[in-house]
């Protein structure tokens, strides 16, 4: 494990859903390629120049001492912090990630600070010892392996995943799911009912469109079958009484 010194922490995000969010880690070893926004961006901003570089994460050494400054100066501000928004909180096979990680929620809890997570990792099972109101969640856009594979090489099965997810909603934690960015048919033919139907359990389904793809917005109907989706994911989320979000430009329709 690599790590490098950061000189701040906690930041407010511009996100339709969310509101501050700490990025302990540079890069990702999920690799996901549908491709990747925070790879897109820190490519761009030269932060990393690789595909390589980018999948070998390095961890923030100092994110403890960050936080015990950062906490007291704007804990009244914060309503909640999001781990992770450019990289994994729980990355698949780093349990020094996961570490940092709990510990970072565990700091932010003691001080009243609400935590969402997000991964295409584990949730570790320590998360349901942590405040209640803290929301856990994976991404989740397929179930079948071989996509998993093709389009998150790095990132933990499927099954997994799922299994973690549940285990914290058995322990009664607020669970959600992001349907993330969800595949057209020429990328993998699958069903959407199945996959909701593996998620119903959950408090919550985000679901949104994938962007920044060629094969995609390539694919002739796809603003036709993100529209079709989107509603199915709405009448399933109403019929279970989950609650919803479909991100924006999912829906091009009204
Ligand atoms: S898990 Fe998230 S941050 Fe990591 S490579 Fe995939 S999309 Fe990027």
């Amino acid at each position: 494990m690599q790590y490098i010194e950061r000189k701040s922490m906690l930041y407010k995000t511009g996100v339709e859903y969310g509101d501050y969010t700490m990025n302990h880690v540079q890069g990702c070893s999920h690799g996901c390629k549908y491709p990747c926004y925070a790879f897109l961006m820190a490519k761009r901003f030269g932060r990393v120049h690789t595909y390589e570089a980018w999948c070998s994460p390095v961890l923030v050494s100092n994110t403890l001492e960050l936080l015990d400054k950062e906490i007291p100066r704007l804990k009244s501000k914060i309503q909640s912090v999001q781990l992770c928004f450019t990289t994994d909180p729980f990355m698949y096979g780093y349990p020094e990630i996961t570490e940092m990680s709990i510990a970072a929620i565990r700091k932010l809890n003691a001080a009243g600070i609400k935590c969402t997570a997000l991964t295409k990792g584990l949730l570790p099972v320590e998360l349901s010892e942590m405040s209640l109101e803290n929301e856990y969640g994976i991404t989740l856009v397929s179930l079948d392996e071989e996509y998993r594979q093709r389009m998150e090489p790095g990132a933990a099965p499927y099954k997994e995943r799922l299994d973690a997810l549940r285990a914290l909603h058995d322990a009664g934690c607020k669970t959600w799911v992001s349907i993330e960015p969800y595949p057209t048919p020429n990328l993998i033919e699958q069903s959407l009912q199945e996959l909701l139907s593996a998620v119903s359990f959950t408090d919550r389904i985000i679901f949104g469109r994938t962007n920044y793809n060629k094969e995609v917005s390539s694919y002739r109907s796809h603003r036709e079958f993100y529209n079709k989706y989107a509603k199915e994911v709405i009448r399933f989320c109403e019929e279970h009484k989950i609650a919803f979000h479909i991100k924006d430009g999912t829906i091009t329709e009204r």
